[in-house]
Order: C-alpha cells, then sequence, then structure tokens
C-alpha cells in the first residue's frame, strides 16, 4: 500500500529489502557495526564485505546514531547503519525515533531521493512490532512535514503478519489526515 504525503510517497511492502532498487537502504545495526545475524547478515551475504570494511572504521556507534557507506553489490546505491534500542535496556522510544529520524536526513544530506528501512528492533534487539510500527511511521509522518529531497520513503516488511501490522498502522494514523 501507499499514500502521499505532500510530495513524498509513503509506501509499504513485503520482501526482501537487500533487492530493493532504492537510493539507500537502512541496515539494523548493532553498536559495533559487525553484520553478523537477521537484515545486517542478509546486506552483507548480497553485498559483499566491502560494506562490512567501510563499518569498521566508523565503528562504534551509539543507538539512535547511523552512519552511511556504499553498497557493494547491492541495486541500493548506499547502506545507512542505524542503531535502534534493545527492548528493556531504556529510553527505547527516544533511541528508536533518533535512528530514523538521523537515516532520513542522512538521506536528505546526500541529496538521496529513495530510502527503503527494515524494521528495526524488532528481530535480535526483541522489541513489539505494533510499538516499533507506530514511532516508525509517525517519525517518517512528522519528517515529511518540513521540506526533503526524498520522493519515496519505503518500510520494507519480512513477513506477512509484518506486512499487515505496519499497513493497518499507517491507515490508522493517515485517516485523519
Ligand atoms: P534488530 O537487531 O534491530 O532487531 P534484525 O535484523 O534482527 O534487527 O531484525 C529486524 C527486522 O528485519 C526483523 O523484523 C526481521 O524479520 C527483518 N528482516 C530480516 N531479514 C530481512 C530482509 N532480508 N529484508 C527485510 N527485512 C528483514
Amino acid at each position: 500500500m501507499q499514500v502521499k504525503i505532500k510530495e513524498t510517497i509513503l509506501e509499504i511492502l513485503k520482501g526482501d529489502i537487500t533487492q530493493l532498487a532504492v537510493d539507500v537502504i537502512v541496515n539494523a545495526a548493532g553498536e559495533t557495526l559487525k553484520m553478523g545475524g537477521g537484515v545486517a547478515g542478509a546486506i552483507l551475504r548480497a553485498g559483499g564485505y566491502k560494506i562490512q570494511e567501510e563499518c569498521d572504521k566508523l565503528a562504534p556507534i551509539k543507538a539512535g546514531e547511523a552512519v552511511i557507506t556504499t553498497a557493494g553489490k547491492l541495486k541500493a546505491k548506499y547502506v545507512i547503519h542505524a542503531v535502534g534500542p534493545r527492548w528493556g535496556e531504556g529510553e527505547e522510544e527516544r533511541k528508536l525515533q533518533n535512528a530514523i529520524l538521523n537515516s532520513l536526513k542522512l538521506a536528505d544530506k546526500n541529496k538521496l531521493r529513495s530510502i527503503a528501512f527494515p524494521a528495526i528492533s524488532t528481530g535480535i534487539f526483541g522489541c513489539p512490532k505494533e510499538w516499533a510500527a507506530s514511532i516508525m511511521i509517525k517519525t517518517v509522518l512528522d519528517y515529511l512535514k518540513s521540506k526533503t529531497h526524498l520522493e519515496k520513503v519505503v518500510f520494507c516488511l519480512f513477513s506477512d503478519e509484518d506486512y499487515k501490522c505496519w499497513s493497518q498502522t499507517l491507515t490508522k494514523m493517515t485517516e485523519t489526515l
């Protein structure tokens, strides 16, 4: 599903983020930027080791922060590595908001036109899906009120259940716009 917010399309889709032909995909990274499991492992396998080498020069970063690297063999041009919160560590909401916001700002700073996010923090980091969906979507909707280069923002979900959760949240949040 997709909605238009001012000049930008906000799209929710189900799929493998490593296969998307957008300017930049976001990695759900950890503080050390070691690309082991989950979406990070998939990005490493599809994009190649050069991404990890660039990460090693930028690590470590804190929860809520984001850095950008090239994207190796991926269709995307860049990867933004954003660290979300681990459930239970404290200040989860602020950290998830900042992870999204800093990714959007970094994409804009590099004049990129399309960005795709996975469901940051909802895998190994254990955050509840509905909670994460509403924070991530609200942060994007707020950001799109200001001027941006971004023509498309995608949330790429890996399961039917996650797709349903993100689409229902977006529907609810945009009903009143
Ligand atoms: P975190 O450590 O931030 O929780 P994970 O990588 O464990 O990050 O998981 C984040 C989300 O990414 C999970 O919902 C997981 O199902 C999803 N995911 C895993 N692989 C992919 C992929 N190739 N494309 C899109 N989403 C993916």
